[in-house]
């Protein structure tokens, strides 16, 4: 069976089509296709299959059918696999927000279309592109069964004390609550540390770090997310390439009262302006913060240390509500390619017996430990692959409810 995969961000558009048979394989195989557009590099159209690829670029007016332009390339061209759109048994879409309500992969029909709508308050950056790629694919391919897998989801068994705020109750009862993000992320890790150890999931408990420009952590155990670093909204927690992560929210009260400063404003500072670009400069990619701190800038030795310090303060957050640990994963871009964020994470953990193993902490590794063999915590590196996942989600609800 064919299954096409829809990953609309805020600022790119990526998307693969896979032909699944047989057993599914534990990592992503190779996609018959895939394609991307980037907006922030001006509307790059890039789209791969048959060891070919065709680009092109998208005006700002084409923006509205950004999803019919990929999506062309999957007929036309030299990287047409398709002869006609009925080969495609289903299509997945990761949502951002999915709310209270779902907390499984859901097949979308007009309420869950309402539902995503209605969170895209909470999710303005991914919710309303979400929606437009349900929506385009409705248009281009007809009655298609599509599937949201939701990134909220993985979080939504968190006990109540993990995921409600101490505000008053009425607040608590309207819906403000943690919800968590990055659960594909955290769902996958979690599911790919137990087939790496050999050990069932349900026996183990873990904290994946998914460190990308976006970072969160969650607590895992028996499968399921006990707590997680995101909240209300993916604002909360860790510090993160632009974004603040948690700070005393009295400063955005601040911000208002004295400098005149309005929501958006204050959305923007805290979303675009912050984090590791607030401190250091640049664009709050690490590679140039790294590099900075080679060259002894002091902005970017002091944006390190606190990206360091924010994340050994959560990971021990996770740590206490655990009351253990089998494991800790390392995922996502700054989780898989920086030894030195993982060595100085680790370093903290010294005292419970945690041992990394230098060399392969800077070996590139890729699903692999890299804990020395008498560590009581093993340590795992993960290729992090929410694209894939939400393949074998349309492959599991296909084989349940439409096979
Ligand atoms: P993601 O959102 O998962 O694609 O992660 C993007 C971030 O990963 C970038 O902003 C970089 O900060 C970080 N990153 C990617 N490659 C490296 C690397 N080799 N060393 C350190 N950080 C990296």
């Amino acid at each position: 069976m064919k299954v096409l995969v829809l990953n609309a961000g805020s600022s790119s558009h990526k998307s693969y089509l896979y032909e699944l048979t047989g057993p599914l394989p534990p990592t992503p195989p190779t996609p018959l296709w895939q394609a991307t557009i980037d907006w922030s590099g001006g509307g790059q159209l890039v789209a791969k299959a048959n060891q070919a690829r065709q680009e092109r670029h998208l005006t700002e007016a084409e923006r509205p059918r950004a999803i019919a332009h990929l999506i062309a390339t999957l007929t036309e061209g030299n990287t047409a696999v398709l002869e006609n759109w009925q080969e495609i048994a289903i299509v997945g879409h990761r949502v951002v927000h999915g709310g209270a309500d779902y907390s499984q992969p859901t097949r979308i029909d007009a309420d869950v279309k309402a539902t995503i709508r209605d969170l895209c308050t909470l999710a303005p950056a991914h919710n309303p592109v979400n929606l437009a790629g349900i929506e385009a694919i409705e248009q281009l391919l007809g009655d298609v069964p599509q599937l949201a897998v939701f990134d909220t989801a993985f979080h939504q068994q968190m006990p109540a004390a993990a995921r409600t705020y101490p505000l008053p109750y009425e607040w608590v009862e309207r819906g403000i609550r943690r919800y968590g993000f990055h659960g594909i992320s955290h769902e996958y890790c979690s599911q790919r540390a137990a087939q790496l150890l050999d050990k069932p999931l349900d026996s183990l408990r873990l904290i994946t770090c998914h460190l990308g420009n976006g970072c969160s952590l969650a607590a895992v155990q028996e499968g399921h997310s006990i707590d997680t670093t995101m909240g209300f909204t993916p604002l909360e927690g860790l510090m993160m390439g632009s974004r603040s992560g948690s700070i005393d929210p009295a400063i955005a009260l601040y911000l208002q009262r004295q400098h005149d400063f309005t929501p958006d404003q204050v959305d923007r500072l805290l979303n675009k302006e912050s984090g590791l670009k607030g401190i250091a400069g640049g664009d709050g990619d690490l590679r140039a913060v790294l590099a900075g701190r080679e060259q002894g800038d002091e902005r970017a030795q002091l944006a390190f240390a606190m990206y360091v310090h924010s994340l050994r303060r959560q990971i021990g957050a996770m740590l206490g509500v655990l009351g253990g640990l089998e494991a800790l994963v390392f995922a996502g871009g700054i989780g898989e390619n920086s030894p030195d964020v993982r060595a100085a994470a680790c370093g903290a953990l010294e005292f419970l017996g945690l041992r990394l193993d230098a060399a392969a902490n800077q070996d590139r590794p890729r699903d692999r430990d890299i804990a020395l063999p008498d560590s009581t915590v093993r340590v795992l590196v993960i290729a992090t692959a929410e694209d894939w996942a939400i393949a074998q989600a349309c492959h599991r609800y296909w084989q349940a409810e439409l096979a």
